[in-house]
């Protein structure tokens, strides 16, 4: 019973030393750690304890073992906060749907709030925005594209002048956009055709904004938010390379939408 206490605690004060590399620095994400044998022996640990050390760290995300290729250093601490429910929502895809649906209904509200009252700092602001977006479209830059349609979310909730919006928006929406979000930059890269399709979504959003029009912001939100829905509903089913003309298809389908003030959503 000791003996396996104290093997426990040699697992755990191992582990904070891996830990403290990780921390310092001294082993950077996409790192392969040295060989088992060679780490136990600078350690001066045994290759179990060391075993147990690596799954501890492993099961917090900080290290993952490949088979047949070692174990490597992940990227959660370069990402910044370890989010547990980026986690959750990343190890249960069924929860994605509940964390879309969630945002609907807060997006769309915080849309219609932004749209009645937006300043005109808050207006700049989206514009400037909006003006990144449409450029990033026409040069193909997807990083930045990415990156400007959640400041442009996160700028819509500035805009609703509510601190609750404001807050729920900074601390869970950023973080559940974080994994949505890599499935959108997937969705960009695989057709050009989607970043349109997202680019006049974000327009509509935006006009309607700029003209007070709490409704039409609403719905607009609404019906980006569905669409990202729908497309990341085909992604869970493997649906991820679409034939040219079904994503044409779908892009008349999504400008007809809108044009007929019809919601999106089946
Ligand atoms: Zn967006």
């Amino acid at each position: 019973m000791a003996g396996s206490m104290a093997a426990h605690n040699l697992a755990e004060q191992t582990a904070r030393r891996l830990e403290t590399r990780l921390l310092e620095g001294a082993w950077t994400a996409g790192t392969r750690l040295p060989a088992e044998r060679t780490l136990a022996a600078e350690l001066a640990v045994s290759r179990s304890t060391l075993r147990e050390a690596i799954q501890r760290l492993g099961a917090r995300g900080l290290l993952v073992a490949k088979h047949g290729s070692g174990v490597f250093v992940t990227d959660v601490l370069q990402a910044g906060f370890v989010s547990p429910w980026r986690q959750l929502v990343a190890d249960h895809p069924e929860i994605r749907d509940d964390v879309l649906e969630f945002r609907r209904v807060l997006e769309s509200s915080t849309a219609c709030l932004a749209a009645q009252r937006a300043d005109r700092a808050d207006l700049r602001r989206l514009a400037q925005i909006i003006r990144q977006l449409e450029a990033c479209h026409r040069s193909g830059d997807r990083v930045t594209e990415a990156r400007a349609d959640a400041e442009l979310h996160e700028a819509i909730a500035e805009a609703s002048h509510n601190t609750m919006f404001r807050h729920l928006h900074a601390g869970v929406i950023r973080m559940l956009r974080q994994h949505i979000a890599l499935n959108i930059d997937q969705l960009r890269e695989q057709s050009a055709a989607v970043s349109g399709i997202l680019l006049e979504q974000h327009l509509a959003i935006w006009h309607a904004i700029r003209t007070h029009d709490g409704d039409a912001a609403a719905e607009a939100m609404c019906a980006h938010i569905d669409f990202v829905r729908s497309r990341v509903e085909r992604e869970a089913a493997g649906d991820w390379s679409l034939p040219a003309a079904r994503s044409n298809r779908k892009a008349v389908r999504a400008r007809d939408d809108r044009v007929d003030g019809v919601d999106a959503q089946k």
